[in-house]
């Protein structure tokens, strides 16, 4: 039997070599870390869910027409995704005020902006990711100013779609980042949305209640942190194929 190959090994996701080329196998793990990996834990299942809820998600966005790396999930923590050139920059996107935005322009948390806003974050976790402009983004190379078009204007069609599937379910979409690839046909260079969307990286609260469910509970040691990513699975009506362990809140 043969190691499989380890591509890269991120803080909450491993990629490993995928069986065709132009594949990766995208495998969730159960860490968590916050606050540039100052604050970790295990978190048991948090892998599983986070897989099937960005399962999820991503065969939606792509049912309508936003291209993305998923290919199809293969078991409980792994996914088959299309290899891309991932672009470094964390795309942010908000409805309502809460976490950096809140501290940095000194609003409440909770109050709604008055339109959504998007931000571009320079990917690295050493700088604690600072916010950049289309003039960053431009100068360094990271991205063209086509591609700064293609990702906001795919970004604000996620938010309203998104919006409105955690709406019906009764969670509100305050925030999430999304990251970004390229992929190459021919001699073209084409945008497609990558990584995860998941309560790791959304801020979901319950609309009645304005409970949080989202990663804030860890960032914030509120507790019970599974129990509430695994409200959202159950909300989104996806609890029925989880292992029983994860069913019965236990893991
Ligand atoms: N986020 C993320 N990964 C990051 C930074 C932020 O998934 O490295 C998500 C975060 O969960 C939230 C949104 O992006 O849904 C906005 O995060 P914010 O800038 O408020 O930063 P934070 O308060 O998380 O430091």
């Amino acid at each position: 039997m043969t190691r499989r190959k380890k591509i890269y090994e991120g803080k909450a996701k491993i990629l490993y070599e995928g069986p065709e080329p132009g594949t990766l196998i995208q495998y969730f793990k159960d860490d968590a870390s916050a606050f540039n990996d100052q604050k970790k834990a295990v978190l048991e299942g948090k892998g599983v869910i986070n897989n099937r809820i960005s399962e999820y998600v991503m065969t939606k966005l792509n049912i309508i027409g936003i291209h993305n790396h998923l290919i199809k999930r293969m078991n409980l923590r792994e996914q088959l995704i299309r290899e891309v050139e991932m672009i470094p920059l964390k795309v942010v996107c908000r409805n309502i005020a809460a976490g950096s935005l809140a501290t940095r322009f000194g609003l409440p948390e909770g109050q709604v902006l008055p339109r959504s806003i998007l931000e571009f974050h320079y990917k690295d976790d050493k700088l604690n990711s600072p916010v950049v402009t289309e003039e960053h983004i431009t100068a360094f190379n990271w991205a063209t100013t086509q591609e700064i078009d293609d990702m906001m204007a795919m970004t604000l069609r996620i938010n309203d779609f998104l919006s409105g599937l955690f709406s019906a379910v009764n969670i509100t979409l305050v925030d999430f980042k999304i990251e970004y690839g390229r992929v190459f046909e021919n001699d073209f260079a084409r945008i497609i949305l990558a990584d995860e969307i998941s309560p790791d990286s959304c801020r979901l609260w319950d609309s009645t209640t304005n409970e949080k469910l989202d990663k804030d509970r860890f960032r914030r040691d509120m507790g019970s942190v599974i129990e509430s990513y695994t409200e959202v699975a159950r909300r989104l009506g996806i609890m029925q194929e989880m292992p029983t362990v994860i069913q019965g809140g236990k893991v």
